[in-house]
């Protein structure tokens, strides 16, 4: 019987400096599990210093490292998908891993040991944390809203660093829409799920190239790719306004009427009258989020559903 194929996805942004640790780390996990075939498939997200070369190196060395070349920066999702895309049929299952050896190798055994247990997603969570307090807040804030506000269920914690079974990654790719974050789509595709625990160590070479500002466009993209929520809420407070205002006119005019004399300027009225408008446009604003939402749904043709598995249709 042919050795289960497994193909590590790395993407890699101006990584020349950790290509090589990298490739040593994992092969020095990797050559000690033998009952598999691996691959390593780079993915260069268009890097302006030597990894492709290095990679090409590599590539010409050992056969069992790949590498897919973009021609310009894209970003790490859709890398990611580059990479998922250009796996060839025979692979079982993929682990997506970054170049900078914050995800550890040493995890891999175990990662595999949950899959042949039957897990089709082996996420990883950090324990640690590693990146400053700002980027701290922003991420719990992140998965905060991220639960609060859509319908999937994202851990908090969680890391790119994870396996896929064939299945899933199947899956993945039939997924046509743009702007994706890759961890909210696998998380709201279901399957078996499971956790691994591990601390992130500090990046190996170089900074971080992820700035506050691509995070942040990340973050909000998730939340709005996944959510109309903050469309809505600009709704429920027109029909707040709304409602509140004609209140008050209600009850301006009803003491008007049963007084003596004037007991509001007509600022007043034209005041209460103007909040009134405002709160019409909020709340046409909230209709549109509920159209938006029809229009959204159907323009990413996401799967309407997944199928697990299937018994005796043969
Ligand atoms: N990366 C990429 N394209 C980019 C930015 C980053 O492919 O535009 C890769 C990078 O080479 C690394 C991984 O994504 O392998 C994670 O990047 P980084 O370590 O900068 O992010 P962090 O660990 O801070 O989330
Ligand atoms: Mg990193």
């Amino acid at each position: 019987m042919p050795l289960k194929k497994i193909t590590i996805i790395v993407p890699a942004y101006n990584e020349s400096k950790n290509i090589i640790p990298f490739y040593k780390a994992v092969c020095s996990i990797t050559d000690e599990l033998t009952n598999y075939q691996w691959d390593l498939l780079f993915v260069n997200d268009g890097s302006t210093d030597n990894t492709w070369i290095k990679i090409k190196e590599l590539a010409d060395k050992d056969h069992k490292v790949k590498g897919v070349n973009l021609s310009r920066n894209f970003g790490k999702e859709i890398a990611l998908t580059a990479g998922a895309e250009a796996i060839i049929e025979d692979t079982e299952a993929v682990i997506l891993m970054d170049a900078d050896l914050q995800h550890p190798p040493s995890l891999i055994p175990e990662l595999i040991q949950q899959w042949e247990s039957g897990y089709q997603i082996v996420a990883t969570q950090r324990t640690a944390i590693e990146y400053s307090w700002l980027r701290e807040l922003g991420s719990r804030a992140f998965y905060y809203l991220m639960r609060l506000m859509s319908d999937i269920n994202l851990e908090a914690k969680t890391t790119d660093y994870r396996l896929l079974d064939k299945k899933v990654l199947n899956v993945l790719k039939t997924f046509e829409e743009k702007t994706r974050f890759f961890r909210g789509l696998i998380d709201w595709m279901g399957f078996r799920k499971t956790y691994v625990n591990f601390s992130a160590p500090e990046r190996n070479n170089g900074d971080s190239t992820f700035k506050l500002r691509d995070l942040s466009k990340l973050a909000i993209n998730s939340l709005t790719s996944f959510s109309l929520m903050p469309l809505r809420i600009t709704g429920y407070l027109g029909i707040f306004v709304l409602t509140s205002t004609s209140l008050l006119m209600i009850y301006m005019l009803i003491t008007q009427f049963f007084a003596e004399q004037l007991l509001y300027t007509p600022l007043a009225y034209f005041v209460v009258f103007n909040t009134f408008l405002f709160g019409v446009v909020l709340a046409a604003i909230g209709m549109l989020a509920l159209y938006i939402g029809h229009i959204h749904t159907e323009v990413i043709r996401r799967p309407l559903y997944i199928i697990q598995e299937q018994v005796g249709f043969d």
